[in-house]
């Protein structure tokens, strides 16, 4: 039996040529009348998953709303946090979850990787 894929909406990256900024389709920080030609940049959905490209896998922890999930680290520093994959949110932000190893549970907030510039992964550091 085939996996029927979900449809998801896509979301817009375009670049404000005159805060030389990007910004998403979901948010309305970007004037109307800002008079930049924006451009669209590139597109992305909702949960895309993205890898760290300088990161090695940990191992998985046991997250209350995630399940089991994969963690990694910057090979080579000292392992105080690991962190989930990162993935895109509803407005197109990059966000991952960071286990502290030192307390023994995940941190309350979320850790900000800033806006999906079309690059399909991110780095460490
Ligand atoms: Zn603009």
């Amino acid at each position: 039996m085939e996996q029927s894929q979900l449809v998801q909406e896509k979301i817009q990256i375009y670049l404000c040529e005159k805060e030389n900024m990007l910004f998403s389709n979901k948010e309305d920080w970007h004037e109307k009348d800002c008079g930049c030609n924006a451009k669209l940049h590139t597109e992305t959905h909702e949960g895309l998953k993205l890898e760290w490209s300088n990161g090695s896998e940990w191992g998985k922890i046991h997250h209350e709303s995630l399940g089991e999930v994969m963690t990694y680290w910057h090979k080579g520093t000292p392992c105080y946090y690991t962190y989930t994959a990162p993935v895109v949110d509803s407005e197109g932000y990059i966000y991952c979850y960071r286990f502290d190893h030192d307390e023994g549970y995940w941190d309350e907030d979320i850790v900000d990787l800033g806006l999906y510039n079309g690059i399909d992964t991110c780095k460490f550091g």
